[in-house]
């Protein structure tokens, strides 16, 4: 038998997991699975912007080489501005580098940092890659609770109390997956204070910076001092429809001086996979110089604003389920009763609702959040789609119980 590396023992990515992988045998058999699962934007008719299409098709013969390990000069110099747009201090190209997409940026991120036991603070509910990433480069991913009775900010305290002589660094998502929570300046203000006086790395992922509702502002948490070592992660996979393309960036800013050996080591992981994926490299610039249609989205004219507020209506008309309101991204992390179900498995709710109603959901625990009172849906469907979806999930909870 050929096993697989223990270094896989504890890493988990539920969100393509094995209830995923159930419902693709379903559709091969012919039923019709409404996806309300997966992040990614293009399959639900939001398509990448024509400019950034326009711009890879006209480039591809300039693309076909090898690019500059950390990334073609036009793109890093956008991303620098963009940084100096969001008020992000003392940036120049050599601290931008660019990757297939945040996902493969964040695996770089730990494997060129940690060493056995080396604790990485992550938040619960997180998006799984992040827990992922530090087990699989030997860390030891550390959950700290975002407080769903405080608009699921991160629970100070928890953080304070989480932190050892081994903790490396803080991980912030923000805007948040799974909770769609984003963070005021206060809030990240107290924990770049912390990150301070603890001397911790501050892993900003801020791949959804610019999906946001109700007039919301999103602060960069790398503006905020100068005194620790940030890393901010963004790129084109959601802002602008284009996840497909696999194009994103790590910015390093704030106390670089101390961290030469560490910048050494991701540009020789960078070195090491040659390049990323260059067509949409090309893209980079045009996204981010050009006109921002997610804005056009995000209004209440918008598509999804529209979605996010009748996901919310129908989710939180359902006879016990409870939902904070997102204020960006296109994720809810509703909670369920677990008395009123008797739920003691949140994979089992999920697997049970696929099964009967051939929806597809991601429970709660697939985000590293502890108890089985949760599940994140994806609205990204059409409002008929999702009124049509969540009209029956209500149906199959009326006379749902797990015992
Ligand atoms: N970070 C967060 C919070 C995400 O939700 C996702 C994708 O869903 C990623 C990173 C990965 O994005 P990319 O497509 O850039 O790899």
């Amino acid at each position: 038998m050929i096993q697989k590396s223990t270094r896989l023992d504890n890493v988990f990515y539920e969100i393509r997991g094995p209830i995923f992988e159930k419902a693709m045998d379903l559709e091969k058999q012919g039923y019709r699975i409404t996806r309300l699962n997966i992040g990614n934007p293009a399959p639900f008719g939001f398509d990448a912007p024509d400019e950034i299409v326009h711009d890879m098709i006209v480039n591809l013969r300039n693309a076909q080489g090898y690019t500059d390990s950390k990334g073609i000069f036009a793109a890093r110099k956008a991303v620098m501005h963009y940084a100096q747009s969001k008020h992000i201090q003392d940036v120049t190209v050599e601290d931008i580098i660019i990757g297939n997409g945040v996902s493969e940026l964040i695996l770089m991120a730990m494997q060129a940092l940690l060493n056995p036991d080396d604790e990485i603070l992550i938040p619960s509910p997180d998006y799984p890659l992040w827990t992922a990433a530090v087990n699989l480069s030997g860390g030891k991913a550390v959950h700290y609770v975002c407080d769903e009775a405080s608009d699921w900010y991160p629970d100070l305290a928890d953080i304070e109390s989480k932190i050892t002589p081994r903790t490396k660094g803080l991980v912030l998502i923000n805007p948040n997956n799974p909770t769609g929570a984003v963070y005021p300046s206060e809030v990240l203000d107290a924990i770049v204070r912390l990150a301070e006086r603890h001397q911790l790395i501050v892993f900003s992922d801020e791949i959804y910076d610019k999906i946001l509702y109700d007039g919301t502002v999103h602060h960069s948490t790398a503006a905020l001092s100068n005194e620790v070592l940030f890393l901010t992660f963004g790129g084109l996979s959601k802002n602008y429809r284009a996840a497909g393309f696999r194009a994103g960036w790590v910015i390093i800013s704030g106390k670089k001086h101390v961290a030469k050996s560490y910048i050494e080591g991701l540009n020789a992981l960078a070195s090491m996979r040659l390049c990323s994926n260059a067509p949409a490299q090309f893209a980079i610039q045009t996204a981010l110089g050009g006109y921002q249609s997610i804005n056009d989205l995000v209004l209440p004219s918008g598509r999804l604003h529209k979605q996010r507020e009748v996901c919310y209506e129908k989710l939180t008309a359902i006879p016990g389920i409870t939902c904070v309101k997102p204020t960006g991204a296109f994720y809810m992390f509703p909670k369920i009763d677990t008395r009123k179900f008797n739920i003691v498995s949140d994979e089992k709710l999920v697997l049970d609702l696929l099964i009967d109603q051939h929806v597809l959901l991601v429970q709660g625990s697939g985000f590293n959040w502890k108890q089985p009172d949760h599940f994140r849906v994806v609205y990204l469907p059409t409002v008929e789609e999702l009124t049509t979806t969540l009209d029956k999930l209500r149906q199959f909870l009326a006379d749902y119980d797990q015992s």
